[in-house]
């Protein structure tokens, strides 16, 4: 890998900053040992350089003779480290002054400031993980959800890893003998057939396609659904969105047309994260600024990823319920049939006729929210998930994998063409250059500081 790296030892508090058990300073690089020996004191005065790897000792920090804080040290020697590095790890008491005192010795120490996610960087860089491994651990950090927190754990394992990898030996053995049947045609080479390269190119084509395919899946678990609460003022979006929440979030009332703002909220149900939007009330109104609220609705009606459309049981449908059923057609919908504890007056047949997933519900009681549950997992498709299968996890991955596909399809297509084998290995080769980038091993500088861009520091 020819990418620099700088070899100064780096430290950071790794933990989250906030009181807490334990807080924990990072320390790596080729001094990092020495570094925490000057700070660190054993209570058996034992030198943390004397210490093998996955040992620990405790002691105390201490700096110009005056002691920080207690403090169990732990040792792990290079190669075996989340870095690759020597590393040096304090565990002290998790306090926000306490933290930063004993960074600040170690610093005074001989250890510089780590960037964000420069130590996981530094593991990518010594080629511990790869690429795919690395933006897994800010998924895992990031996880809201277990479906989540698993995905992104099977990635770090090298689920997705394990997929590309496939995929690069099939290209590169091909790309291999391709190029030394053309380029030595005296030398005893097997025959290089249109037929099986076309059947190589349009196998890997359908792998990586299939691959493709996980995106949409691996975004939905990510990131959750972008969820809109649709229905006319009074019907009880407020409510279910409070239902959902767990807690008093919009303002209930009962004078329609009082949530004005969209209202935002990301929450679980059933292990999918919503993220929850509770709009102005979708009705025909003269009122300039409620109507801003229910143009600005309507826009997020047509791009979201679902509606729960809200209808009031009680009352008559009436023109605002029919204008939004006609709204949402083309939108994936669960229709709400709301305060289903009182007395229905509300035409059912008129709604199940035009949205597929229709359910009764009390907002109010909470009953019938079981079922809502289940249809919601349903269409995340969580409960059907294999976290290990390997998903492509975010853009950079998406438009690597988009590239690499193309660049195959190119391939077959100028095989069917009866182009050159020249001009097939060009394309065969640019298709191998995109599955590299999507590992990271072969990357520009750019695209790296990128990925490790988003972490925190002390990842
Ligand atoms: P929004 O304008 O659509 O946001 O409606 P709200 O959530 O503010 O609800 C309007 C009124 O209907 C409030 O008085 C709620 O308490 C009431 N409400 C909402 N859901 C239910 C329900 O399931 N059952 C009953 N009985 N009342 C409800």
């Amino acid at each position: 890998m020819e990418l620099n790296m700088n070899n100064k030892t780096i430290a950071a508090i790794s933990t989250a900053q906030g009181e807490g058990g334990i807080g924990v300073i990072r320390i790596s690089g080729e001094n990092a040992i020495q570094i925490a020996d000057k700070v660190f004191k054993s209570v058996n005065n034992k030198k943390l350089c004397d210490l093998k790897g996955y040992s620990a000792a405790f002691g105390h920090i201490v700096k110009d003779e005056e002691t920080i804080d207690e403090c169990v040290a732990t040792v792990f020697r290079a190669p075996r480290s989340y870095t690759g590095e020597d590393v040096a790890e304090l565990s002290c008491h998790g306090g926000l002054f306490v933290t930063r005192e004993v960074l600040r010795a170690v610093l005074d120490s001989g250890a510089v400031s780590a960037q964000a996610g420069e130590f996981t960087k530094r593991a990518f860089l010594n080629g511990k993980i790869d690429l795919t491994e690395a933006e897994a651990v800010i998924d895992i950090i990031s996880a809201k959800s277990k479906t989540a927190a698993r995905a992104a754990l099977s990635a770090k394992k090298g689920a997705l890893w394990n997929r590309i990898e496939k995929i690069k030996n099939k290209l590169v053995t091909t790309a291999a003998h391709l190029s030394a049947w053309v380029d030595y045609p005296e030398e005893d080479i097997e025959d290089v057939t249109e037929v099986e390269l076309s059947a190589i190119f349009c196998e890997v084509s359908e792998e990586i396609n299939s691959l493709l395919k996980t995106y949409d899946k691996g975004q939905t678990i990510k990131e959750g659904i972008d969820t809109v609460i649709a229905g006319k003022p009074n019907a009880g979006k407020s409510t279910l969105m409070n239902l959902l929440s767990g807690h008093n979030r919009s303002i209930v009332t009962e004078i329609p047309g009082t949530t004005r703002d969209i209202v935002e909220e990301t929450v679980l149900v059933g292990d999918v994260v919503l993220r929850l939007s509770d709009t102005a009330g979708l009705r025909n109104t003269e009122d300039t600024v409620e109507k801003i609220g229910v143009d600005l609705a309507k826009n997020r009606l047509k791009n979201c990823g679902l509606v729960l459309a809200v209808f009031d049981s009680s009352k008559e449908l009436d023109e605002n319920d029919r204008q939004l059923i006609e709204d949402i057609k083309d939108v994936q919908t669960i229709a709400i049939i709301n305060k289903d504890d009182l007395d229905s007056n509300i035409d059912e047949q008129y709604i199940t006729d035009r949205i597929k997933r229709v359910i009764k519900l009390s907002a109010k009681t909470g009953e019938g929210f079981e079922q809502l549950e289940k249809m919601i997992v349903e269409i995340a498709g969580t409960d059907s998930f294999n976290p290990s299968e390997g998903i492509l996890a975010n853009e950079r991955q998406r438009q690597a994998a988009l590239n690499a596909k193309n660049s195959i399809d190119e391939a077959r297509e100028a095989l069917n063409m009866g182009m050159t084998f020249d001009a097939v290995e060009v394309a065969l080769e640019d298709a191998i250059a995109y599955i590299l980038e999507l590992t990271g091993e072969r990357v520009s500088e750019v695209v790296v500081d990128n990925v490790f861009h988003n972490f925190c520091v002390g990842k």
